[in-house]
């Protein structure tokens, strides 16, 4: 874009796109060589307001390598999850980059992504939904496919969709505790019995069937795919049908500060072997939903110093804003200084952050590895928050301006098997 702009927290999806306004045709699949670094853009606007920065190049290059990476491992298909950032501008760099499923889970991300993209195939992934969404989604946007885990609501898929013959239905697995970073077992999912009790039923209703599941967030042990695909197995065998599609979900990882998770192939090669052992029929497609994987290195957040306390920093974006995985879930975000009056030569030290609420939780431990000479009036790049960051944050306190700026820069930390290192400049600064 040529002007940034300001935007407040209301979220992207109470907004109104039309597909011309939103992509454009024809556009060069290349970066145009004047998109600014963050260094220029903060000399340039000085912002007092959290800057969030897109990164457009990241984006593609990392949907591109994803998607042809599941393709090549299992001939199977990416949805994007998005929940994990439904902003118009990053679903844009994805569809470039060769994503054209989208894992949706409200009837506000259907609109967005049916209105950006007519042709998207679009999944409303969340076990539970309202009965007014479902005739939403069904009659008005065209979704066929809905996840479910319990057979009041196969009830309300059918009764809401006049007995539809047309359906996809996906059954999601209840998941183990595991040994995600975030763990999402608990809430959702069918157990063993349950699932193949549902699985026969809906066998004989739907128009295609599959399971489903998530391992949690940020997974960092690829065999736990393994584990959740025996599982599966354990369902279709009980069931005695046939499934059509096996859906492994998402909690692929990306890198913080004290987090290096194994190569992205790795999983891919785990899914394998797990999909490999089901010998499934052949036809039978595999799908993922990631979010995190495919836009945290993708988005990053410019804030400034307001006053230094020690090792305490208080900055003007926080745990009600953009940083809500900093606070409670005490996740480590990469950082760096920003200083258009000269860099820092002095040697790195841990810091703590406060957010700009008036709420003492308002307070990301870190540490935040930063030169110890920082002080007020400094910008700080905090990276990897494309995914769960800018979308989680709130109003509260009336801290819910900012700004959205595209960049040039490459990602501030780079996760292994994502092929974006060799394509992109290496940050600056
Ligand atoms: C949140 C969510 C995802 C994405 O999870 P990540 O850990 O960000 O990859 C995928 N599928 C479902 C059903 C989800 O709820």
């Amino acid at each position: 874009m040529a002007q940034p702009r300001f935007r407040s927290a209301v979220s992207p999806l109470r907004r109104s796109f039309t597909a011309a306004a939103t992509v454009p045709a024809g556009l060069p699949a290349s970066l145009p060589a004047s998109l600014p670094s963050v260094e220029a853009r903060v000399a340039d606007l000085r912002p007092a307001e959290p800057m969030h920065c897109i990164r457009p190049a990241v984006l593609r290059a990392t949907a591109r390598h994803f998607v042809s990476g599941f393709a090549a491992a299992l001939g199977g298909d990416v949805l994007y999850a998005v929940k994990c950032n439904p902003d118009p501008a990053f679903l844009r760099q994805l569809w470039k980059g060769g994503v054209r499923h989208f894992d949706c889970a409200s009837p506000a991300e259907i609109r967005v992504v049916r209105q950006m993209f007519p042709d998207a195939a679009i999944h409303y992934m969340h076990p539970v939904k309202n009965r007014a969404a479902i005739r939403q989604a069904y009659g008005e946007y065209g979704v066929r496919d809905f996840s479910l885990d319990c057979g009041e609501e196969l009830d309300k898929l059918l009764a809401e969709t006049g007995n539809a013959g047309d359906l996809g239905l996906f059954i999601r697995l209840a998941m183990p505790k595991g040994t995600a970073a975030m763990d999402l077992s608990g809430k959702f999912g069918a157990e063993r019995e349950t699932a193949a009790a549902l699985l026969r039923r809906a066998r004989g209703i739907g128009a295609r069937v599959g399971l489903c599941f998530h391992v949690g967030s940020q997974m960092l042990d690829p065999a736990a795919y393994e584990r959740a695909l025996a599982l599966a197995g354990e369902v279709i065998a009980a069931a005695g049908v046939a499934i059509d599609v096996l859906d492994v979900g998402g909690g692929f990882p990306v890198a913080y500060p004290d987090m290096d998770p194994p190569d992205l192939s790795l999983y891919f090669e785990a899914i394998r072997r797990g999909v490999d052992r089901l010998a499934l029929p052949a036809g039978t497609r595999i799908w993922c939903e990631p979010g995190r994987a495919l836009v945290a290195a993708g988005g990053s957040v410019v804030v400034q110093v307001e006053r230094r306390r020690g090792r305490e920093l208080f900055i003007n974006d926080g745990a009600y804003g953009s940083l809500s995985d900093a606070g409670v879930p005490g996740f480590r975000f990469p950082c760096r200084l920003v200083r258009p009056a000269g860099d820092s030569a002095a040697a790195l030290t841990a810091f703590s952050f406060w957010g700009p609420t008036c709420d003492s939780a308002d307070r990301m431990q870190g540490p935040f590895l930063l030169p110890d000479d920082i002080r007020e009036g400094d910008w700080i790049e905090i990276g990897q928050l494309g995914a769960y960051g800018a979308t989680l944050r709130t109003a509260f306190n009336g801290f819910d301006q900012a700004r959205l700026v595209e960049v040039s820069d490459g990602p501030l930390l780079e996760t292994a098997g994502h092929g974006i290192a060799a394509r992109l400049p290496a940050s600056a600064g």
